[in-house]
């Protein structure tokens, strides 16, 4: 019999089989994460909310399906936590934002559909920065997410909730969103890893928008199979995206993941190692590399000559489209609205209205977007920012086209530095920005990238090494990212 104990350090992966095979109750497994949400969620504030009664309801119907021996899904009984930019039907999507508050989502997003099909349990909703706009979840307008390695550091962000969730094992799996690096950078903040799929390859239906061009909903996991699992599950053509790729990945091999390293080239783009690197994330990240060439991996020095340009192209595109995306909530219907607040606003134009509503709704980053963007998008600013920008993506991916040709993916640090304290960028917000310097790239190539833990600073906090690859290169990736860190030890998060 399994020790249920032990439950926080099985795979997701052994959690289905387990439940499969009746030798663990999906309801047993939807208990045991409950309890220790209950238990650790005070300190580390991962959640936004929990669903204990509707993940026990599911946890029970998976035990009914598998005693009746009927087929259940991939994930059954694993809980997977979602990211609250994410609709989950009947229940309350704030993307971390007042404006939002009662807003129920009236249907589920394409990947919480796909979910529910494999028989997951939904075990919550989870922190992030409002808007998914941040680096640290220090923009949440709830409050703070925590790292669970070190609770006076921040988690990262936006996907801060789901990657400290997942960190700490209060869910095996859970699901973030990556407009310029927001799982990646939480995953490598929080020890734990995260892909970035190539845009397009995961629907983005249900998903609330930031930057249409470069969101994409990804998977946080412990370990590199749970990750290429749980992306089989959601990835995919969905007719109700028209950004959706016809070829998207449904390779079974995903679910059954094979280390391969082997003669694969990897590049290290010379502009990702520069001296705003910290110390020892830049020995951690070069260790890396050289276990993957003892692996048999072939390196080389690459380059990418307009990555410089890559942080400034993000700044104007992402709020550009934002203050777009964003003008559809005016607080009406949902929010701190002035008319549910049974004020007379009769007297008010609506225009005064909405100013009012927008006002209280959204906090000072958010804001901060729709300013630059409406400005980048301005009649007489627009060939000088947005259509600049424009030209400077195109180069930006074209470099990565280049190297492309010579290597099979490239090994890059996940952020600059480990996690930070709180409060150490939040009064600077080009120093916060900055944070994503070396994961924005890949967003605005539509590449697909990974994070995965490859060591510590001398204060304990974990160190993320990112790969790179070619659009719908997840297989090779994930493959890649196998080999290496089954070559390396890794001790899990501490906090229990
Ligand atoms: N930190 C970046 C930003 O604030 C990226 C966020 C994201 O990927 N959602 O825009």
């Amino acid at each position: 019999m399994t020790d249920i104990g032990n439950l926080a350090r099985h795979s997701a992966r052994e959690i289905a089989e387990k439940v499969r095979r009746r030798e663990l109750s999906a309801l047993e497994v939807a208990r045991f994460f409950l309890e220790r949400i209950q238990r650790l969620d005070p300190r580390v504030k991962a959640f936004l909310r929990v669903f204990p009664k509707e993940a026990e309801g599911a946890a029970k119907k998976i035990d009914e399906k598998v005693s009746r021996g009927e087929p259940v899904g991939r994930l059954a009984g694993v809980p997977v936590a979602i990211k609250d930019n994410i609709l989950v039907e009947g229940t309350e999507t704030t993307c971390a934002s007042k404006i939002l508050e009662g807003f129920v989502a009236p249907y589920d997003a394409s990947v919480v559909q796909k979910l529910k099909q494999e028989d997951a349990i939904l075990i919550g909703k989870t922190n992030l920065d409002e808007f998914a706009m941040g680096s640290s979840t220090e923009n949440s307008a709830y409050f703070p997410t925590r790292n669970p390695w070190d609770l006076r550091r921040v988690p990262g962000g936006s996907s801060g909730g789901s990657a400290a969730a997942v960190a700490c094992r209060m869910a095996p799996l859970a699901l973030g969103s990556d407009t310029g690096g927001s799982i990646r950078q939480p995953a490598a903040l929080c020890g734990v890893v995260g892909l970035k799929p190539t845009y397009g390859a995961v629907s983005r239906y249900g998903l609330i928008a930031f930057a249409s061009s470069l969101d994409q909903i990804g998977p946080l996991a412990n370990d590199v199979a749970d990750l290429a699992l749980l992306f089989r599950v959601i990835g995919g053509h969905d007719p109700k995206d028209s950004t959706s790729l016809a070829g998207a990945p449904a390779d079974e091999e995903l679910t059954r993941l094979k280390p391969q390293i082997s003669g694969l080239r990897i590049g290290l783009p010379r502009e990702y190692f520069t001296t705003d690197l910290d110390r020892e994330v830049a020995q951690a990240v070069e260790r890396a590399a050289k276990n993957m060439e003892k692996l048999g991996a072939r390196l080389s020095q690459v380059s990418l000559p307009h990555t410089r340009y890559a942080v400034s192209t993000y700044y104007l595109i992402a709020p550009s489209e934002a203050s777009a995306n964003l003008a559809r909530f005016d607080g009406i219907r949902y929010g701190p609205s002035l008319l549910k607040n049974g004020k007379d606003t009769a007297s008010l134009s609506l225009e005064t209205l909405y100013e009012e509503n927008r006002g209280r709704g959204f906090g000072p980053e958010v804001k901060r977007r729709i300013m630059l963007g409406t400005y980048a998008l301005s009649s007489g600013y627009y060939q000088a920012y947005y259509g600049q920008a424009q030209k400077a993506r195109t180069l930006i991916r074209q470099d990565f086209e280049a190297v492309f040709q010579n290597v099979d993916l490239l090994l890059t640090p996940t952020a600059p530095t480990a996690a930070f304290l709180f409060g150490e960028k939040t009064s600077n917000p080009l120093q916060m920005y900055l944070s994503d310097a070396l994961t924005i790239p890949a967003n605005l190539a539509g590449l697909c990238g990974l994070s995965l833990p490859c060591g510590k600073t001398g204060a304990g906090a974990p160190i993320g090494l990112q790969l790179l690859g070619p659009p719908l290169q997840e297989l090779r990736l994930l493959q890649a990212a196998f080999a290496y860190q089954e070559s390396f030890s890794w001790e899990p998060c501490p906090l229990s």
